[in-house]
């Protein structure tokens, strides 16, 4: 029997899909079968008419749960839909593990193997096609600098007319990992004058090769595979401090500072966000019910402050690109199904370094080593490899040798 993929309608705010119609043709091809939820790719403009004509069959909500071997999504499904799996089915997609323990405890309950992106072991190489975090960070990094030049008062670019010069807008970047590299080459294309700030001294280079100014901090916390470490309180107050001087020397400031799996540290205070100039613009791109980076943002909301400055909460920015965000994360779905499609079934092996710390649940079990050390379980070893069994002869000849 066929691999069947289904693809659901995302709730209302989340315009990606999980699919694209090329990606559901080159699944058809190597002999799955895709099921896509009736109207789930509108939001992203793909109509159900152009799925069907990539293979895929269009059905009602029910029957999309129901029939799936594995089913994938964007954000985490509703109770309802989690109520109608059944044991041995799969689930795709950023399923916030890390953040939503009782999210995972209900899944490993009804026995739902569950891969979540936010798990990935991003450095191991194999692991790069399936980088949801990547992909999608760029694409946000992108819009959320255009956005930026879209809500700001003023002119990014130096502009001189027979009416006056315009000064270019002096735009910061704070936290420059994917995302906030890709504001900054955005917000740079759009002739802004641009800097970038990281914990991270290795970021340094990458700012710099875009033609931007680096901001040396007194605060380095590169952590484990790579990423940042969360800081201690000191370090924290430090930070904040640091970061009052630079902020009020710019008109744009644009957050995307991340820890995997905690809240997101508070780079813009109560005092900055309060006495920012009027004009100022904030885009908050860590903006999420977790809380942001600017103290005061609301996820989807402009507040404005007492002063006149703007705090954008831009935490949906991937999903403000509907099209470009979705082709993409569908090329990232498709390549972990091709990672465990062994002759046309999907086979999940626990003790693989990628797909054992992709797994969050899997047979009853939370599988991933980083979700378990999270939930305060045991280390999970991998299988001791069995001893190879002795043939009947060898074994006679041992008794031979005796
Ligand atoms: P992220 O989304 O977790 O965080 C965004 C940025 O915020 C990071 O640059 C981080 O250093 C920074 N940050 C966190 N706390 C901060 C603070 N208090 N102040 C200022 N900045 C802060 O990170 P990301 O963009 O997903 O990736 C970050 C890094 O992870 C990459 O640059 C790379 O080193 C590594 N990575 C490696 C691979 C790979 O090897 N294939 C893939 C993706 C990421």
């Amino acid at each position: 029997m066929a691999i069947t993929i289904s693809v659901l309608k995302e709730a209302p705010g989340e315009n990606r899909v999980a699919l694209s119609p090329d990606v559901v043709r080159k699944l058809v091809k190597n002999d799955y079968q895709v099921l896509i939820e009736q109207g789930a790719g509108e939001r992203s403009f793909y109509r159900d008419a152009v799925y069907t004509e990539a293979g895929a069959k269009v059905v009602d909500r029910a029957e999309a749960i129901t029939q799936a071997t594995v089913i994938a999504t964007i954000a985490q499904p509703d109770d309802a839909t989690i109520d109608q799996m059944k044991a041995g089915q799969a689930l795709i997609g950023l399923l916030s593990p890390l953040t939503d323990i009782d999210f995972v405890k209900k899944l490993a309950a009804k026995k739902i193997t569950a891969l979540a992106f936010e798990l990935l072991p991003r450095t191991v190489s194999r692991a790069q096609t399936m980088d949801v975090l990547s992909s999608q960070a760029s694409v946000a990094g992108y819009k959320v600098g255009l956005m930026a030049a879209d809500h700001f008062s003023r002119y990014f670019p130096m502009m001189i007319t027979a009416a006056g010069t315009a000064k270019p807008a002096k735009v910061l970047v704070l936290g420059t990992g994917v995302a906030g590299l890709q504001a900054i080459g955005t917000a740079k294309r759009l002739g802004a004058m641009v800097s970038g700030y990281d914990i991270r001294p290795a970021s340094r280079g990458e700012v710099e090769s875009l033609g931007a100014t680096f901001l040396t901090t007194s605060v380095s916390a590169t952590g484990e595979g790579g990423y940042a470490r969360q800081l201690t309180e000191e370090e924290t107050a430090q930070q904040q401090a640091e970061l009052e001087g630079f902020i009020a020397q710019n008109n744009v400031i644009i957050t995307t500072a991340q820890v995997p799996g905690r809240r997101p540290p508070l780079l813009v205070t109560q005092k900055s966000a309060d006495e920012a100039k009027t004009g100022t613009l904030f885009m908050d791109l860590a903006a999420s019910d977790l809380g942001g980076n600017v103290a005061g943002s609301k996820p989807g909301e402009t507040v404005t402050t007492p002063n006149g400055a703007e705090i954008v909460g831009a935490g949906d920015m991937a999903s403000q690109l509907p099209a470009s965000a979705s082709d993409m994360y569908a090329k990232n779905v498709q390549a972990v199904l091709n990672d465990v499609n062994e002759d046309g079934k999907l086979v999940f092996d626990i003790d693989d370094e990628v797909v054992g710390e992709l797994l969050a649940t899997y047979d009853g079990e939370i599988i991933s080593n980083r979700l378990r050390s999270v939930m305060e379980l045991p280390e999970r070893k991998p299988a001791e490899p069995e001893e190879p069994e002795t043939p009947a002869e060898d074994q006679d000849d041992a008794k031979g040798a005796d």
